[in-house]
């Protein structure tokens, strides 16, 4: 306990010597593209210093850390106002994927590189027509001597103009007679830069591009960068999606907390806190934030169990809608067309917008009550043939 304490003042401090006034903040909701590269330099930093693999196992270069001291590391980081990552896609999705289904070679290759934050990655699993019906990709990959060849399209791909690398879900073979369309799909680990790639930016509501179309026209990648046997890739893409979140969801509420009491600032600032219905909604706002990170510190505590993570998932998405809802009240004609140079205002249309996104991404929240549905309550299943 008093180590923690210790642990907490180490990290405290590596944080008060490294964020400087251009990086915090940056990189928030709606903005990910602010201050790249600093933030790239940044995210080395942090990992050279030993603070972004506390959850990797010690034998695969991490630190092993206790749960609460992940716990401890993701409140600093989110209290010092540090930058949003640029690395996260690597250390909490194909980081630990390579940690239990990669083979030793891909391991050995590709872990140094996502820890140091010196190789970024994307997620290549949407389609055009495959979204929440992931197992509908028709991204195809056939073997051509020692190279996989892969031709399709992926869609909403995050970070794709700035990564290195991209693990992607793809049909390496046709479904067999009578077997499930999960039969076939292989998850292959592909370079971005290379000429059969091309990047294509979408533009957001936001005004900012974030994700992106990628077009993969005989782009190639190794034989042997396939994870797991070919034609069993929906096993691991499944793995991938569960390794999400974990601790860092409670640094995401910490900089919750920071944006509602943010907002509290600016609603008795301009009086929009004497109107007793934005009084109401403040204090709802509270006490739901209270009762999410509640039940969130519960759930990392105890043993996990079938629904736990997509609760808070569906919770704390309708949560910072509802706070963007409630910032463009708050602001009223402010918020809809800041002026130039409004940066107040900017944020919080920023965030409003943004989070129109947090009830899609990461299974969209109808999706995540089916699961509910079915899982947890054992309501029929539905078809989906
Ligand atoms: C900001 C952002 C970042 C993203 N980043 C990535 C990324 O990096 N890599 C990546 O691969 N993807 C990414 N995505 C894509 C995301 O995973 C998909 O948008 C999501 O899975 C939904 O798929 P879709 O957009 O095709 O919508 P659809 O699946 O077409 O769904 C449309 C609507 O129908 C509803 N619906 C669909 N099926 C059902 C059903 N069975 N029951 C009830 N309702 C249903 C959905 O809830 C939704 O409201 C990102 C998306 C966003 C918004």
């Amino acid at each position: 306990m008093d180590d923690d304490q210790e642990f907490r003042r180490e990290i405290r401090d590596w944080l008060a010597a490294n964020v400087t006034d251009e990086l915090r903040g940056a990189g928030g909701a709606g903005r990910e593209n602010e201050a790249f590269e600093q933030r790239r330099d940044f995210a080395r930093r942090l990992a050279a210093a030993g603070w972004s693999t506390l959850a990797w196992p010690v034998e695969h270069g991490g630190q092993g850390a206790s749960l609460a001291r992940q716990v401890i590391f993701h409140e600093e980081y989110a209290r010092s106002g540090a930058p949003g990552r640029v690395d996260h896609i690597g250390l909490t999705m194909v980081g630990p994927t390579l940690i239990g289904l990669g083979s030793d070679r891909q391991r050995k290759r590709f872990l140094p590189g996502i820890a140091a934050a010196t190789e970024l990655w994307c997620q290549g699993y949407s389609e055009p027509g495959a979204g929440s019906d992931l197992a509908a990709v028709t991204t195809r990959a056939r073997l051509d001597g020692a190279q996989w060849v892969i031709t399709g399209q992926k869609v909403w791909t995050s970070l794709a103009h700035v990564a290195d690398w991209c693990f992607m879900l793809v049909r390496t073979a046709p479904v067999p007679a009578g077997a499930s369309r999960h039969a076939g799909l292989s998850y292959l680990l592909v370079p971005m830069r290379q000429a059969g790639v091309t990047v294509r930016p979408i533009r957001q509501l936001t005004g900012d591009s974030e994700f992106n179309e990628v077009f993969f026209d005989e782009a190639r990648t190794e034989r042997d960068l396939v994870v797991g046997e070919p034609g069993q890739g929906w096993r691991v893409a499944m793995a991938t999606l569960g390794f999400e979140r974990g601790a860092a969801t409670v640094g995401q509420q910490v900089g919750f907390q920071r944006d509602l009491d943010d907002l509290v600032t600016l609603a008795r600032r301009t009086g929009a806190a004497d109107d007793p219905a934005v009084r109401e909604r403040l204090t709802r706002a509270w006490i739901d934030l209270t009762v999410l990170r509640a039940h969130t510190l519960r759930v990392l505590a105890a043993p996990p169990a079938t629904g736990t993570a997509t609760v808070i998932k569906l919770l704390w998405s309708r949560w910072r809608q509802g706070l963007g809802d409630l910032a463009m009240t708050v602001l009223g004609p402010r918020g809809i067309a800041p002026a130039p140079g409004d940066d107040e205002a900017d944020r919080w249309r920023r965030l409003f917008l943004f989070s129109r996104a947090d009830t899609i991404y990461g299974g969209s929240n109808e999706i995540q009550r089916g699961i509910l549905a079915e899982r947890v309550l054992g309501l029929p299943r539905q078809d989906r043939r």
